[in-house]
């Protein structure tokens, strides 16, 4: 089809010059000494600004409007009509955004990590808080640019989450909270009943990466078209199907963090590696929504990763790589240890009970700041007297409290209930695998885990962004999105471990 044709060839230079700055991206959080940041920002406010000019500009609209005509009357499941429906949404969500704004947001946001690293070493939200201010603003100017109807917030959750509102996430939170809060409770009445000191002893750096490494090439992660490397914040990106890099960290005195978050990395690279080579530098590649490609990372992360028979297949190897430290622990004693339960102070290193309330924390201060109703000067005490009321802990300090993590440096407000969205479907998804495949968890146990990654690859992978998250949720599940399969899933799960 030629107009198709014609697209795709116009679209793919912006598409290059996307790639082009997520590998400074890349290079930027890996590689890049600190006096590199200042030339960094302006080359990737370069970028950004050419594939925007490049993506928004009037051959980009005459062409589609050619696509559009041309697909009129093919079934709505073709290729060719999916990809029409994905750059005409992306396309009217950019052409809203003057260039100015973008080229400020691409400066800022690069300038801000920086600052946002020094703050965070030295505690000192102070510094941080003026460039929080502009980011927020900047974020503002976004969201009445790209325009909304009821909650500000939408037209930012929007650009993550296509199609989900403000409104609807509080629903599901509400529905979530009133069944978590209490059994979170009843959790933490019996902390003690799970021994995990275990992990907390000292565990070789090297030997935690080799065998790291073994775990997410078992996986069925693909070297030959990805590599892994550190970062402080741990995150995966793409420049092609065939280039999918991740990335994680190291804790020499705490075992699960590299481990489990090189899973989870592994599990959007499995996503990403899985779209058809036929949407190779289309704008059909990639995932979804975010929420839907976190479910992919905590489906491997947590319901994979976290479960008996995958260390029924993996215990024996880290024993071995560990004998000292776990020689003597048994795999019934360190499954439940590595799902312990504990009142943590950041989502990366909460449990799957908790993981959820620092969601809601982040949810409602980004829309009380948004809209006004807090000040980044009383932002440091919202933060902390939320964290008693949820998790009965107060941050010590503003860099273990507001300062922990990159997400709003980057500029990445609105993303954050995507976290809580991926972590209830996963379970969704994973129900529905099992109800197809019941072999599934007895594969694992034997260390295969191709009959769940086929799985996922026939019902999620390979379809790229051809199908609207609602609509490919119902596709696979038969359902919309809904929080009562997590819950069960919990209660089954650490009912068990904590005897309640
Ligand atoms: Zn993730």
């Amino acid at each position: 089809m030629e107009p198709i044709e014609k697209l795709n060839a116009h679209l793919a230079d912006a598409l290059n010059l996307m790639r082009a700055a997520a590998v400074l991206g890349w290079d930027q959080q890996t590689y890049m000494p600190p006096g590199g940041a200042d030339a960094r920002a302006e080359q990737l406010a370069t970028l950004s600004k050419l594939a925007h000019e490049h993506f928004v500009s009037d051959e980009t609209g005459r062409l589609l409007e050619d696509a559009e005509r041309a697909v009129d009357g093919t079934s709505p499941d073709s290729f060719e009509a999916a990809l029409v429906r994905v750059v005409r949404h992306d396309y009217d969500l950019e052409t809203k955004l003057p260039t100015a704004l973008v080229e400020a947001i691409a400066r800022e946001t690069t300038r801000a990590h920086g600052v946002w690293v020094k703050a965070r070493e030295q505690n000192d939200y102070a510094a941080f808080a003026p460039t929080l201010e502009r980011i927020f603003d900047l974020m503002r100017q976004k969201a009445e640019a790209l325009g909304y109807e009821d909650r500000i917030y939408d037209a930012l959750l929007d650009q993550f989450e296509p199609g989900m509102k403000t409104a609807q996430v509080a629903e599901v939170f509400d529905g979530l909270r009133s069944e978590l809060v209490p059994f979170v409770q009843q959790v933490f009445a019996r902390l003690d009943a799970v021994d995990h000191a275990m992990l907390h002893l000292p565990y070789d750096v090297s030997k935690q990466a080799a065998f790291g490494l073994e775990v997410v090439k078992q996986l069925g992660y693909d070297f030959s078209r990805g590599r892994q490397d550190i970062a402080v914040h741990p995150f995966t990106t793409n420049f092609s199907i065939n280039d999918v890099r991740i990335t994680t960290r190291y804790l020499p005195n705490f075992l699960p963090s590299a481990l489990f978050s090189s899973v989870h990395e592994a599990g959007h690279a499995l996503y990403e590696q899985g779209g058809d080579q036929s949407l190779e530098n289309t704008m059909l590649a990639g995932g979804v929504s975010l929420g839907v490609h976190e479910s992919q990372s905590r489906l491997w992360e947590n319901i994979v990763g976290r479960s008996k028979p995958f260390w029924q297949h993996f215990y024996p190897l880290l024993q071995k790589t560990f004998p000292e430290q776990l020689g003597n622990v048994s795999l019934d004693a360190f499954y439940r240890a590595i799902n312990f339960v504990s009142r943590s102070l950041i989502r990366v290193e909460a449990d799957e009970v908790t993981y959820n309330l620092h969601i809601m924390l982040r949810f409602e201060m980004e829309n009380d700041l948004l809209e006004g109703k807090l000040s980044f000067k009383d932002a440091p005490d919202a933060w902390n007297s939320k964290m008693e009321q949820y998790l009965g802990i107060t941050p010590p300090t503003d860099r273990e409290g507001i300062l922990q993590d990159v997400h709003w440096s980057s500029g990445l407000i609105g993303y954050f209930p995507t976290y809580a969205l991926g972590t209830l479907l996963s379970v969704q998804y994973w129900d529905k695998a099992l109800a197809d495949v019941p072999s599934i968890p007895d594969d694992i146990a034997q260390g295969n885990f191709a009959t769940l990654l086929e799985w996922l690859r026939a019902n999620i992978h390979q379809h790229g962004r051809k199908y609207w998250p609602d609509e490919l949720t119902r596709r696979v599940t038969g359902e919309p999105l809904q929080y009562r399969s997590f819950m069960r899933y919990l209660r089954s799960k650490y009912g068990e471990i904590y005897e309640l």
